[in-house]
């Protein structure tokens, strides 16, 4: 499959991986919106919510513990911070591969991230 984030679980190609254990990785944006812009992916190929079901829904509680650790390895746990789910197309997904944006390092994030292109 030709998945960018599959290749980067896979070691495939190179991120500045944050965290990892057997079902998520954790590894810095490409192209930083925040300070701290961190993503969270399951290791497993899923779209995205829309895959999820009864069977496979543990993953989200692995992915959210990742978030906790991934906030504390970043110094961002008691300030605070954001996360996201671009979910499909009107929520302008763009790599077809489940990730959890992490965003902080600011002293504020104000009410919304803004992508700047
Ligand atoms: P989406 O719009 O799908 O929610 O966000 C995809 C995110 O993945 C974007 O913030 C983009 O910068 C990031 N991204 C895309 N390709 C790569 C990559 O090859 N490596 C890393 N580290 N991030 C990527
Ligand atoms: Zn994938």
């Amino acid at each position: 499959m030709d998945c960018i984030f599959c290749k980067i679980a896979a070691g495939d190609i190179p991120a500045s991986k944050v965290f990892e254990n057997e079902e998520v990785i954790a590894f810095d944006d490409i192209n930083p919106q925040t300070p701290v812009h961190t993503l969270v992916i399951p290791k497993k190929h899923l779209v995205n919510i829309n895959d999820l079901n009864k069977e496979n829904s543990n993953i989200m509680a692995h992915i959210f513990l990742a978030v906790k650790e991934v906030a504390a390895i970043k110094g961002i746990k008691e300030k605070g911070y954001r996360i996201l789910i671009n979910n499909g197309e009107a929520a302008h997904q763009e790599v077809g591969h489940l990730h959890v944006h992490i965003f902080g390092g600011r002293e504020s994030l104000g009410p919304m991230i803004k992508k700047s292109k």
